[in-house]
């Protein structure tokens, strides 16, 4: 079984809720540096300060930031992890592997989804956040309203500021230049390690597929 797992894709396209699943199923941690740095924004911390007018507009956080919150999770954790939203650079990609072959404990998968950008639109333009746990919902699908009580671990329910139309956009143009090129990293270096996933099926059928990839692969 994998054990050290990168999942990678554009917004909206399920890493978290991918990564929730697989966490239950197969009892590895899932990490998002998404709602870690959402959790040090709403706690108002130093490093959430600093985050937050980059969040806020779509724009990464500088790459040094966002290795350090890894850093600091593997140094508390260990190198169990499904990481969601990490690494979103090819400079944190490199960092990670350098990274982790100091530990001699490598990747071991790299799934991407893959999603079109107009579902990734409708996902994000209905979609509902829990800013303690991480999890989200499809508004009117889930029938959820903002500021409900998450069903989950019971905290509100937000909108994302991110999620707004423009940020979105920013968010996608961000994806295109700094992110995909991570796929390609990638390809280069580990191409027996990743695999593409229609991130647009339904979750079960996403879920299955990567179960497999994870359980067989
Ligand atoms: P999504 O995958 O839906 O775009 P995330 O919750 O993963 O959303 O991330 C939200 C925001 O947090 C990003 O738009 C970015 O500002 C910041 N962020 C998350 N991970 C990273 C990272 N690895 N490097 C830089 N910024 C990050």
């Amino acid at each position: 079984m994998k054990q050290r797992i990168v999942l990678l894709g554009p917004p909206a396209s399920g890493k978290g809720t991918q990564a929730d699943r697989l966490a239950a199923k197969f009892g590895i941690p899932h990490v998002s540096t998404g709602v870690l740095l959402r959790s040090e924004c709403a706690r108002g911390t130093i490093l959430g300060q600093a985050a937050d007018s980059w969040t806020r507009q779509g724009l990464l956080v500088p790459d040094e930031l966002a290795i350090r919150i890894i850093t600091t999770w593997m140094s508390e954790h260990g190198t169990r992890f499904i990481f969601d939203g990490f690494p979103r650079s090819v400079a944190q990609a490199e960092h990670l592997d350098l990274a982790l072959s100091g530990l001699a404990a490598p990747l071991d998968l790299l799934i991407v989804l893959d999603l079109t950008d107009e579902e990734i639109r409708r996902r994000t333009s209905s979609r509902l956040s829990c800013l303690n746990c991480g999890a989200t919902f499809s508004a009117p699908l889930d029938t959820l309203a903002e500021g409900w009580n998450c069903p989950r671990c019971g905290a509100a329910l937000i909108r994302r500021d991110d999620d707004r139309p423009e940020a979105v956009e920013k968010r996608l143009e961000v994806y295109r230049e700094l992110t995909a090129p991570v796929i390609g990293y990638y390809e280069q270096t580990s191409p027996h390690l990743l695999h593409r996933v229609n991130a647009g099926e339904g979750s079960d059928a996403v879920f299955t597929a990567i179960s497999t990839l994870v359980f067989l692969k």
